[in-house]
């Protein structure tokens, strides 16, 4: 309220819009607060001490208020879109309601002015009522115009468990081939948004329905994979690792790796859910097994086996993890260093193996891990 203050304080226009005011409504939780302005991004700069040019070309600028960071837009139309995908050129405006209406559906296209009241021109407090996703304006232009809303739109009804309004509906059917000139990474993330709402399940049967699927990477001609998902237990699935090694076990791809870099995920969470992809369906596990596969993909495996199965041997192996004396390489009291400066010898390929086989002895409890046992140990091995 203080940042749509100062703006009006300063002779402009400034209203709550998109996500917040339409959760706001809803009495869900906020998960991020869009603001709108008459002002213009140099005017916005001047208001504020300290901003950030986040999007200033799309009219973007992010204000540090009381320790928050709030993303102030200017009023804006976009012009022509030669491309499914962004505005040939972002116009800016002094009209809100010309603003609005080039926002996706009517629940995102509604304001709310410091004073509480709603701007709301076209029904969006109605359609929330009636549980209906509908597109602002002629649904099959809004989305020759930015394809993505296809799969926001999906990815809505997943959130909010309403239905998408039969003319939006019919026009993504018509339109989800538009959906091939959109970056995977922008897909990536409604689709992440997707799985975590609570009616996944309403929303999953929907990609295949809409022929949304082929344009998710390795997901195409793939609906026993969204089967397979739909009998899962997926209401605790939330952090995108778990996402992620989900979906994989659902897809069951000869290559994980290669499926996740197709949607141009971060390579930690490649390596971390492809580890924990090949070592799936592992119950048994020795000690130092159990050390070297680290208890991050031990817990994921285990996450992936509860979502499928409903049972999961977590508390017996973390119990496991907490009796180690060591918990990684990182608490063993002996490094590569140390040993090479023992034993005189310089680094190559049997330091590691020597390393590894340390690690064995220690975690196995043959030796203990204090510098004199291990240097012994070292020496024993090497003569
Ligand atoms: P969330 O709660 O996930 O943030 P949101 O609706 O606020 O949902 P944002 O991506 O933060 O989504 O976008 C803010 C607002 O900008 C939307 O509510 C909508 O009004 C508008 N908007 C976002 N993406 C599009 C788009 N592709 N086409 C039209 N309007 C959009
Ligand atoms: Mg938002």
């Amino acid at each position: 309220m203080p940042v749509l203050a100062k703006l009006e304080q300063a002779g402009f226009e400034a209203y709550f819009v998109g996500g917040s005011v339409r959760d706001t409504l809803l009495r869900r939780p906020v998960a991020d607060i869009d603001i709108a302005t008459s002002a213009f991004p140099e005017e916005v700069k001047q208001v504020f001490t300290r901003t950030f040019d986040t999007g200033i070309e799309h009219g973007t600028v992010s204000v540090l208020e009381a320790g928050e960071i709030y993303e102030i837009t200017t009023f804006r139309t976009e012009g022509t879109y030669a491309d499914f995908r962004r505005p040939d050129e972002v116009v800016f405006i002094r009209s809100l309601e010309k603003d609005l209406e080039r926002r996706d559906f009517t629940m995102n296209a509604i304001a709310m002015g410091l004073d509480g009241h709603f701007i709301d021109p076209f029904g969006g407090q109605q359609d929330m009522a009636q549980k209906q996703i509908r597109a602002v304006g002629v649904p099959f232009e809004r989305f020759h115009e930015d394809a993505l809303r296809m799969m926001r739109g999906v990815r809505f009804v997943s959130q909010l468990c309403f239905d998408l309004e039969k003319n939006t509906y019919d026009a993504i059917l018509q339109n989800s081939e538009l959906l091939e000139n959109i970056a995977v990474e922008r897909i990536a993330v409604e689709f992440v948004k997707l799985m975590r709402g609570e009616a996944v399940k309403v929303a999953l049967p929907l990609l295949h329905e809409l022929g949304i699927l082929p344009f998710l990477p390795g997901l195409k001609g793939r609906n026993d994979a969204l089967e397979r998902l739909d009998k899962w237990d997926l209401a605790t699935v939330k952090d995108e690792t778990t996402i992620w090694f989900v979906v994989v076990l659902a897809v069951q791809p000869v290559n994980a790796s290669i499926f996740l870099r197709a949607w141009k995920l971060p390579n930690k969470l490649i390596r971390d859910v492809t580890k924990a992809y090949a070592l799936a369906e592992k119950t048994v596990w020795s000690d130092y097994e159990l050390f070297v596969t680290g208890m991050d993909t031990v817990a994921l495996i285990e996450k992936g086996r509860f979502v499928r199965t409903g049972i999961t041997v977590w508390d017996a192996l973390y119990a496991r993890f907490a009796d180690f004396c060591v918990q990684s390489r990182s608490d063993i009291k002996a490094t590569g260093n140390d040993i090479m400066a023992w034993t005189g010898k310089k680094g190559g390929p049997w330091l590691k193996v020597l390393l590894a086989q340390l690690d064995q002895a220690i975690i196995e409890g043959d030796i203990a891990n204090t510098p004199e046992e291990i240097k012994g140990w070292v020496k024993h091995v090497i003569s």
